[in-house]
């Protein structure tokens, strides 16, 4: 049931935008800016209008979003000058302003995540769990069904860190993906009521797809004076499979012992549920939990086809692990799955859908290292 005929269900015939950039991170930048100016910019006036559209509750104007976002900018800078100079070189090849990006990247910030944007589902299941031993990591990417126009998959090789592949859209740093190291970083919104200024989830987020190692990607979630948290879902091609759960003070980290993970919008962790705010509000994150855990536990071994068979799954539409926009009225709840991915860790590889994965097919790419 409701396979077809979704209204609101773009279908793309080709891949998303695939770019190859390289050198240092102020020319990577500039290499995504002139590469994805159309998307860059897009993307910016998608911001404009769901800023616009949510002034009853933000009363938040463009301008005021500059200036809120630029007091995060100081703690990036600090920490990680490389991926300041990563957002300079966007703006600069996008010919956007560079506030303007900013405010992209800190946009769940600004907002104090009023929006209650970005509705993600991951999995992981280790080589004990695959027909053929692989280490595989999926996701659900859900954002406001505007910028599925500007989803970009990019393959970076930086001067002095690993080369990596990832998923991206509009002006937002990369940040889902893996690396030359074999590391696979997923990311799902959460929400906790500690969030201060300091450094933006998504710039803490672009640093662990520099690590090395497993402890080091942990320890980059948990950087000092990080402005909130994600839910950041790690493996490692060895198999080891870890659930950061972050929020700007506290922390838990929760780890795969039956070699398989789930994580979608809430806290799993006893300790992080106590600091979550409006966990009424995060209902469909629970049943898309339940259910994912559900069908990944169904299979005693996991295949590439039998992760996109979960990502494809409808139970509870439209707000399913295939996110559908059916409603659309509402600018404050509109989101659906603009891209749905596969990351093989053991081959490199990431299988990867522009839009909903029940209607598009999916695309491979490999990380030459
Ligand atoms: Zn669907």
């Amino acid at each position: 049931m409701f396979k077809h005929e979704i209204p609101n269900t773009p279908v793309h015939n080709t891949p998303p935008l695939f770019i190859e950039v390289s050198g240092s991170h102020r020319e990577m930048g500039r290499q995504i800016g002139e590469a994805a100016r159309r998307q860059i910019q897009h993307s910016i006036e998608n911001a404009h209008v769901l800023i616009d559209a949510a002034y009853d509750t933000l009363e938040l104007t463009w301008e005021g979003a500059r200036i809120q976002a630029r007091k995060y900018l100081p703690f990036a800078e600090e920490r990680y000058p490389q991926y300041v100079d990563e957002m300079r070189g966007i703006a600069e090849g996008a010919n956007a302003a560079f506030d303007d990006i900013v405010v992209l990247n800190a946009m769940e910030a600004v907002t104090v995540d009023a929006l209650h944007l970005t509705r993600c589902t991951s999995m992981a299941v280790n080589d004990e769990r695959t027909a053929d031993g692989h280490v595989l990591a999926a996701h659900n990417e859900d954002w406001i069904p505007e910028d599925e126009d500007d989803v970009l998959i990019i393959s970076a090789k930086p001067e002095r860190e690993p080369p990596f592949l990832a998923m991206t859209y509009g002006g937002l740093l990369p940040n889902v993906g893996f690396n030359a190291y074999g590391i696979a970083q997923l990311i799902d919104s959460v929400y906790p009521n500690d969030s201060r200024i300091g450094i933006p989830r998504l710039v803490v987020a672009r640093a662990v797809l520099a690590s090395r190692r497993i402890s080091g990607a942990i320890g980059r979630t948990l950087v000092p004076q990080r402005a909130a948290g994600y839910n950041h879902l790690l493996v490692h091609e060895s198999g080891e499979i870890y659930s950061v759960e972050a929020s700007a003070r506290k922390f838990e980290i929760l780890y795969a012992h039956d070699g398989c993970m789930v994580h979608t919008n809430h806290y799993l962790d006893p300790h992080m549920k106590q600091i979550e705010k409006d966990p009424e509000e995060l209902l469909s994150s629970r049943v898309r939990y339940f259910r994912a855990s559900r069908l990944i536990r169904r299979n005693e071994k996991h295949t590439i086809k039998s992760l996109q068979a979960i990502q494809k799954d409808h139970v509870n539409v439209p707000n399913s692990i295939c996110n559908h926009n059916i409603e659309g009225a509402d600018p404050l709840d509109r989101e659906k799955t603009i891209s749905a991915l596969v990351i093989d860790l053991t081959s490199r590889e990431m299988h990867i859908t522009w839009g909903n994965p029940c209607q598009n097919t999916y695309h491979t790419f490999h990380l030459d290292a």
